[in-house]
């Protein structure tokens, strides 16, 4: 009989301890920067028009996790070719939103990019998620003849290594995987070796795109943002409609620099509460 009970009730434990918190999701502005050509972010835009971009960090918060999905950037060594204005250190645009740098339990990088790899050494305690394939990648065949790391700042890679070597560093190993109870990560275009972004469950459902969608603008054209190679480009079309499903409608689609997610959500300073 107590056998009976145990076999009926572990599974109902289980199904608790696995069930999806209600996450609240905000956006943070760390810094924008002017005069980005707009055909850089959507292919086929025309060429002379610019606009001003947002750098982003989000915010995911609940079931005890403390999740930041992108880090921003801290060193200067590319500020000089992409000139930001109103910078805010990563670590302290997140005290703005009333978290510690230390209270940072995941950071979730959609990319190797300087502006969305540089801020992981700001946050000590937090465990780093990426697409194994990108880490092999931006550790090893991007430095060797022939490899491509155009964006890709040394001391990023080495700080993955370091994290890797001290435990830190968790891998995501593809397409569709749930890295916390209803939130999962999703590969598509690689808009680097390869980029995920994430979708986050709950009433209702959100996906962060970060650059595998730059702007709205990507989304409601169907153009794609630019990607590792011009051959992938059908592929990021392909992976923006299919964010817009997991998310259910395109307005739940946030792109990685659309200076807009501050207007379409309750907006106070620097930071958009998008749920
Ligand atoms: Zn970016």
């Amino acid at each position: 009989m107590k056998s009976y009970l145990l076999a009926c009730i572990i599974p109902i434990l289980l199904a608790a301890s696995a069930s999806t918190p209600e996450y609240s999701i905000q956006a943070i502005r760390y810094a924008s920067s002017p005069n980005v050509p707009v055909s850089e972010l959507v292919i086929g835009a025309p060429k002379d028009e610019k606009i001003e971009i947002t750098m982003v960090i989000w915010l995911i918060r609940g079931g005890g996790h403390t999740i930041l999905f992108d880090s921003g950037f801290h060193r200067d060594t590319f500020i000089k070719d992409f000139p930001v204005t109103d910078y805010l250190r990563p670590d302290e645009a997140v005290r703005l939103a009333a978290v510690k740098p230390e209270e940072v339990t995941d950071i979730v990088i959609s990319r190797a990019h300087w502006d969305h790899l540089g801020g992981i050494d700001l946050f000590p305690k937090a465990n780093v998620w990426i697409q194994k394939e990108e880490y092999r990648y931006y550790t090893m065949d991007a430095w060797q003849p022939g490899g491509q790391h155009g964006g890709i700042e040394p001391e990023d890679a080495k700080q993955l290594v370091q994290l890797n070597t001290e435990g830190r560093l968790r891998l995501v190993d593809g397409d569709d995987v749930e890295i916390f109870p209803g939130i999962r990560a999703y590969t598509g275009a690689r808009h680097t070796y390869a980029s995920q972004y994430l979708r986050v469950e709950g009433n209702p459902n959100f996906v962060l795109a970060s650059d595998n969608c730059y702007l709205y603008r990507n989304l409601s054209f169907h153009m794609a943002s630019a990607t590792f190679s011009d051959a992938d480009h059908p592929a990021n079309i392909a992976a923006q409609s299919r964010m817009i499903e997991l998310a259910g409608s395109a307005d739940r689609v946030v792109p990685g620099h659309d200076a807009l997610q501050f207007q379409k959500f309750p907006t106070h300073g620097r930071i958009a509460q998008i749920k």
